[in-house]
């Protein structure tokens, strides 16, 4: 017989079980009872502990910190209220959470926003060596008249 959760021990006449190698997104758990919507445009993979816990895997929690601007008030209460993140085989409440990392996670934000104005500065170079100059500009725009038909006055860009 098949394992409704278990292995790939299944006969040929059955599907694998999609869940079966999925781990939970919050605390690890192999015994996942399935997938669905985080609070944020994420699905991820779920026990039932997790799900009975109102847990969210902590990657969505440091997310909607980060989003709030490292502001607790800037939240939605019922968030406050129901989310908790599994930390050190326990549930943590948000704010507990949230008071635990918002500091980590400013410092973190601060490191990618280096990184991405160095990011920003190859990008620069990279578009500076392919702009036009206004002479090819120009013969740009002949070649798009051009390609209008022969009423050069009334095809004139304004
Ligand atoms: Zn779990």
């Amino acid at each position: 017989m098949p394992q409704p959760n278990g292995n790939n021990n299944h006969s040929d006449d059955y599907p694998p079980n999609p869940l079966a190698n999925l781990k939970c997104e919050c605390c690890g758990d192999t015994k996942v009872l399935g997938v669905c919507s985080t609070i944020m445009p994420y699905s991820a993979a779920f026990c039932e502990l997790c799900l009975r816990m109102y847990a969210q895997p902590t990657f969505i929690i440091d997310a909607i910190i980060m989003t709030s601007n490292y502001d607790k008030e800037n939240v939605h209460e019922g968030v406050r209220q129901s989310v908790t993140a599994f930390v050190d085989g326990g549930y943590m409440s948000f704010d507990d959470y949230f008071d635990r990392n918002v500091e980590k996670l400013k410092e973190l934000d601060l490191e990618n926003a280096v990184k991405f104005d160095e990011r920003d500065e190859l990008d620069k170079h990279a578009f500076e060596e392919y702009t036009f100059d206004d002479d090819d500009e120009v013969e740009g725009d002949d070649d798009i008249e051009s390609d209008l038909g022969d009423d050069d006055d009334k095809q004139q860009p304004r």
